[in-house]
């Protein structure tokens, strides 16, 4: 079976365990945010208090569960992982914050995607360390109210925008996480490649850091499709060019970008001559959802200027038209 390279962005179960740092010194880039952190981290310590709720945001794969799993770590506490998604009524938050324990982490991912309902239970759940709920309905509905053990909610989301601003207030800490640089993504495929016992040679680390759309987790789904590459077609060993085959035949082009990237700057010159086109029109060509390109297509290529939003819609850059290799229309 092919490598789905729609899906490129989503965890591989498989790396995202092995590979994931477990401990802050572990994890590469993103120095201002760690120090800031350990700031925090040790000044709550030292006061015994629980750290201050902490809210990530950027695009996908560039450490924000990593963070909510080190950052326990760190304070020798445990967490609990929950996705906004999952949580469409205050019952289900329930057993997260009963099962809090003094000082422990709860982790909601996709945390803008919690109903307001739920959202109102978690301001009281922040602020406060209570909660009411409603046992029974009508004439027998009665108020209990709840108190929690003091807790640290780490939030993340892709979509800093959506969340409101009463939620994004109760964190006392906001970090943005951004792109990743060349060196930093080649120093995660060389830890990485000790980690699996292979052999990476510094060009082909560089290879595999140009080609992962500056996304650790690409770095690290590039490297498996490399190694397992290498194991069917060279006895396991490989090198620049053996990476470069690899990579060209699940079509990562020299930019990173995949199939799906490509796919959409292609619909977008083709059918939309270029735009500008809005989101929806072209996610109902593409037959992909609009949230889907929005998260995991478009922060890439508006980073690296192949596209531009504007009032009107999207619009494809002459950078664009060069690298699809299609003339630009008048
Ligand atoms: P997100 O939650 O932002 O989508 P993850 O935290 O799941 O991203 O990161 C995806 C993978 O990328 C992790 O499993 C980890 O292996 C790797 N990774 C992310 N950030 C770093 C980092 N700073 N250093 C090393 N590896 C990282």
């Amino acid at each position: 079976d092919g490598f789905p390279s729609s899906d490129a962005t989503k965890p591989r179960p498989d790396a995202d365990g092995r590979l994931r740092p477990r401990r802050m010194d572990e994890m590469v880039g993103q120095r201002d945010v760690i120090e800031r952190l350990k700031i925090a981290i040790d000044a709550a310590t030292s006061r015994g208090e629980p750290l201050g709720h902490i809210l990530f945001d950027g695009p996908p794969g560039l450490g924000k569960t990593t963070f909510a799993t080190v950052i326990p770590a760190e304070m020798n506490t445990t967490v609990q992982m929950a996705n906004g998604a999952g949580l469409r009524a205050p019952k289900d938050l329930l057993p997260y914050l009963t099962n809090v324990s003094e000082g422990s982490v709860l982790f909601i991912d996709e945390i803008h995607r919690v109903p307001k309902a739920v959202e109102e239970y978690l301001y009281t759940a922040m602020e406060d360390f209570r909660i009411d709920v409603v046992l029974g309905d009508g004439v027998n509905a009665r108020t209990l109210n709840l108190e929690l053990r003091p807790f640290t909610l780490i939030g993340a989301t892709t979509r800093a925008g959506m969340l409101s601003a009463p939620l994004r207030d109760r964190f006392q800490i906001r970090e943005h996480l951004g792109w990743y640089t060349r060196a930093e993504l080649a120093e995660i495929v060389r830890r990485n490649a000790v980690k699996l016992s292979i052999k990476v040679d510094d060009g082909t680390a560089d290879l595999i850091a140009d080609r992962s759309r500056s996304t650790p987790r690409l770095a690290n789904n590039r490297l498996l499709w490399v190694r397992d590459y290498a194991q069917s077609k060279a006895d396991g060993n490989f090198d620049r060019n053996i990476t470069r085959a690899a990579l060209d035949m699940i079509g990562i082009d020299e930019l990173g970008l995949d199939k799906q990237d490509r796919n959409y700057l292609d619909t977008l010159m083709r059918v939309f001559l270029g735009g500008p086109a809005g989101l929806d029109a072209i996610a109902h060509t593409m037959n992909v959802s609009g949230d889907t390109l929005e998260d995991e297509v478009e922060p890439f290529l508006l980073r690296s200027e192949l596209l531009v939003r504007t009032r009107r819609g999207r619009l494809a850059t002459p950078k664009a038209y060069e690298h699809m290799k299609r003339p630009m229309p008048d």
